[in-house]
């Protein structure tokens, strides 16, 4: 930590704090997490996990770790920093996203849970908060403390709490045999959240969540049903039968016809039902008048302009938009667009590098609890070009061998020089969000038509950086009012 001037706070979680700092000698703007030391078990649970993913899996739509460290027992997780969130972006945007944004914006995010689902992968965690958002309208899916591997048949997930809002009703029941659908039905809420500016189904309990479900979205499978009347949580609750229109233009009418299908398609009670991510990027709201072929160039164009800037991403490694758009088609855009062989084979020299960048040391004076990070060191070494070459890689859940970590290397060499603010533009389409202006007055009440019923809690906790801190992911938060009104409700706190 020593080698990075701390410029803010930028983001709070249950596990965590995120600090905006400045690296002393390149002047690489970073993003540092850092983790609490208690509950230990937990913590280092959830650090180990989204280092473990972060690690193997490297994709333009996921971001980027640099590198992590332990100090004074806290795990820290260096992360290249990004503009904002798409929270922070919806409480500007108090009625949601215009349309032009929002279909490039979901087009990444789908691209990138099809890129984890490809490679058995389940996030567990999608919501606005962890969608990051680049000043060109790059957006990167960040937080991997739930991910986990997919169970084989058989085995059973435990431990996990999601954000309530977007809880699919198979989790909320802990059915214990779910999978990538969850993903789905998150994403499903999110879009309705991107695109009205309302949360879907804000909830304050797991029983308030199921009754929204039933009320907005269908009534619970047979299934789902028998294990609700046998859970003793909800025992002598019945939950009401309604009618639903079966048209999904019906049912989402404040959505765009498309868009309201796709969202249709996403929030179907049985997961079964609901459609994959590689049909979403497929949906026709993608691809009808030409969006993905206009889109895909000029995607390319902006990683290009953001890797000129970042070194960690190689501008030689983007491939031209010919191969791009051949790549696309051919792989359904499963592919990462910059940093893995698909787009032509890494050379030795690249793969040792790549291992090299990221790292894991232990910083002079921490004690102790370095087995987890030796036994990743280990794990990334020999797991990393499997991982990049092989779109199926899966085997996260191999006991590991331990051995002695590298040599610490000095931080300073991981460095990639990106100045602050030195973005220029160049062949941005989107107009850039200008945080600190836009978001800082939208906090101090200047220039909203109304309020957002995010922005009392999220105002609260407003840094001296010009960024605010949220991600709470509190199991309780009160009683919260019913859908529509809640533009007008300032403190409804997001769980
Ligand atoms: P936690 O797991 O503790 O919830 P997250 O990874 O979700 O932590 O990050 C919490 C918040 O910190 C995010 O919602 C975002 O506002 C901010 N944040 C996280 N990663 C970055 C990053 N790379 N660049 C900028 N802000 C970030």
């Amino acid at each position: 930590m020593e080698m990075y001037e701390t410029l803010g706070k930028v983001g709070e979680g249950s596990y965590g704090t995120v600090m905006k700092c400045k690296h002393k000698d390149t002047g690489q703007i970073v993003a540092i997490k850092i983790f609490y030391e208690k509950p230990e078990k937990s913590v280092n649970k959830i650090a180990t996990r989204e280092i473990k993913f972060l690690k193997q899996f490297r994709h333009e739509n996921l971001v980027n770790l640099i590198e992590v460290f332990k100090q004074k027992r806290k795990i820290h997780l260096v992360f290249e920093f990004i503009d904002h969130t798409i929270l922070d972006e919806l409480q500007h945007y108090c009625h949601g996203l215009e349309s032009k944004r929002l279909r490039k914006y979901l087009f990444q995010i789908i691209r990138a849970v099809d890129y984890l689902h490809n490679n058995n992968i389940i996030h567990r965690d999608i919501k606005p908060e962890n969608i990051l958002v680049s000043q060109s309208g790059i957006t990167k899916l960040c937080d991997f403390g739930f991910a986990r591997t997919l169970a084989g048949p058989g085995d059973i997930y435990t431990d996990y709490v999601a954000t309530r809002w977007y809880r699919a009703p198979e989790l909320v029941l802990k059915d214990t045999s779910y999978g990538k659908p969850v993903d789905i039905w998150a994403l499903g809420c999110m879009i309705i959240e991107m695109a009205t500016g309302n949360p879907h189904l804000p909830s304050s309990s797991d029983l308030d969540l199921l009754h929204r479900i039933v009320l907005k979205v269908g009534n619970l499978t047979p299934h789902l049903q028998s294990i609700f009347a046998k859970s003793p949580i909800f025992d002598g609750v019945i939950l009401p039968q309604v009618q639903h229109p079966q048209n999904a233009r019906k049912k989402y009418p404040k959505l765009n016809g498309l868009l309201a299908d796709m969202v249709h398609a996403c929030l179907q009670i049985d997961p079964a039902e609901r459609i994959s991510s590689h049909d979403l990027l497929h949906h026709e709201y993608f691809t009808r008048d030409g969006f993905v072929e206009k889109f895909l160039p000029e995607l390319r164009a902006k990683l290009l302009q953001e890797a000129k800037l970042n070194s960690f991403m190689k501008t030689k490694d983007i491939p031209k938009e010919n191969e791009l758009m051949r790549e696309e088609r051919k792989t359904n855009f499963n592919n990462t667009m910059i940093n893995n062989s698909h787009f032509g084979k890494e050379t030795e020299k690249e793969k040792k590098s790549k291992d090299i960048r990221i790292r894991v040391f232990k910083i002079k004076g921490g004690k102790g609890d370095t087995s987890e990070l030796k036994k990743l060191e280990y794990e990334s070494v020999h797991r990393q070009q499997d991982a990049i070459d092989n779109a199926h890689a899966t085997c996260l859940d191999t006991k590991p061998v331990i051995i002695e970590p590298p040599n610490s290397v000095n931080p300073s060499t991981n460095a990639n020089g990106m100045k602050e603010d030195s973005y220029a533009g160049g062949c941005m389409i989107m107009p850039p969000i200008n945080l600190t202006n836009n978001l800082m007055a939208a906090n101090s009440n200047l220039n909203i038509p109304y309020s957002n019923p995010r922005l009392g809690e999220r105002a609260k906790k407003k840094q001296t950086t010009g960024q605010v801190i949220s991600n709470n992911r509190q199991e309780d938060t009160g009683p919260t009012q019913g859908g529509d009104d809640l533009c007008e409700e300032r403190n409804l706190k997001r769980n």
